[in-house]
């Protein structure tokens, strides 16, 4: 058989050829919304290259992984459109923007992906606990960069790799903290009543909050340059929170990190305390039917209280009619009560 001397293919070539219009077309919608993070990445077009990442879809995570060699490119995938012959959007969306990273790089006429190994000056986070949704959000990190490209600086100065994950252990830990006690926070309108997160990792008895959560991917230990694979719930965990602001209202925290507290996946506490050490308060209620400024109309108003009389707040009362169902009244009962005790 005669051997044909590999000549490079362009990007768009090797995408036109693999992919169908409408698949590329799906997989620049994924990277337009944000949904797609690359885990691996080595090589270039003009040799070979290994790409692996996440498409987050429908509340799940798809792993996907494409390889180019000797000018063929396979794919693979976890979702159920993907096979050989066909393969999918996740896996085009790695395509692209491994394309869109070499892109950047060349233009740039910085050194290309791969070159932040050669590099001696290690990475660190302005703050631990917090979620870095894409590596160049690291100070001192390129635009091009990747979290396994970037070397770290761990907490006692020594400069390390990107490590090898390892499996998932202990447990993530989330504070809810008001929002205006964060100095970075403190100028922002309306911050009065608004909270916060900040995550920390439990390992057997031991609490250590120099961490860092890797976009959908990995928990940094600053401390040690470990980096553990986070399980599904928590990437689905971190998907949810990549919609939602970073200071917002209580209860929509609540909303969504207590399924986890629920499944023993994470720890949830409130400025500092537990959330298990809140009590669980029967509340009584009353109607009460009032005139109201507006002709002919009466206003209806439900009050919320303890035994020992204390009034639940207004934010409150809409949400325990919507309560009603099995374990999330108990919470919002809960929530109440820590509100009556803070707040009256
Ligand atoms: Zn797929």
């Amino acid at each position: 058989m005669m051997e044909y001397p590999h000549k490079p293919d362009s990007p768009e070539d090797l995408l036109n050829t693999t992919f169908e219009p409408a698949i590329v077309f799906q997989a620049r919608k994924m990277i337009e919304q944000g949904r797609v993070t690359l885990s691996f990445m080595k090589g270039s077009f003009e040799t070979y290259f290994i790409v692996s990442g996440i498409t987050a879809e429908n509340n799940t995570n798809y792993e996907s992984k494409i390889s180019f060699k000797q000018g063929k490119l396979t794919t693979q995938c976890t979702c159920k459109l993907w096979n050989a012959e066909k393969p999918c959007h996740h896996a085009a969306s790695l395509l692209i923007k491994f394309s869109d990273l070499q892109g950047k790089a060349d233009q740039g006429a910085i050194a290309p992906i791969g070159a932040a190994f050669l590099s001696h000056d290690g990475v660190h986070v302005e703050k631990y606990g917090t979620l870095i949704k894409s590596a160049p959000q690291i100070p001192g990190a390129k635009m091009n960069s990747t979290f396994s490209s970037l070397q770290y600086t761990l907490v006692n100065r020594k400069t390390v790799h990107f490590p090898a994950p390892s499996k998932w252990k202990g447990k993530l830990k989330v504070d809810l903290i008001p929002a205006s006690s964060l100095e970075e926070y403190k100028e922002v309108l309306y911050v009065e009543d608004k909270f916060t997160y900040r995550f920390s990792w439990i390992d057997g008895t031991e609490e250590l909050k120099e961490i860092s959560l890797f976009d959908l991917m990995y928990l940094f230990n600053w401390k040690n340059g470990e980096a553990l694979d986070l399980p599904n719930e928590l990437r689905e965990l971190i998907s949810k929170l990549k919609l939602v602001d970073i200071i917002g209202d209580i209860q929509d925290f609540i909303r969504i990190f207590l399924p986890l507290k629920t499944k023993g996946i994470t720890d949830l506490s409130i400025n500092g305390e537990n959330w298990d050490s809140f009590p669980v308060e029967d509340m009584e209620y009353r109607f009460s039917i009032n005139p109201s400024p507006r002709k002919s109309f009466l206003n209806l108003e439900l009050e919320l209280f303890t035994a020992d009389q204390n009034l639940s707040p207004c934010p409150l009362r809409s949400y325990f009619l919507s309560a009603n169902k099995g374990g999330q009244a108990a919470f919002e009962l809960k929530m109440m009560r820590y509100y009556s005790l803070k707040h009256l």
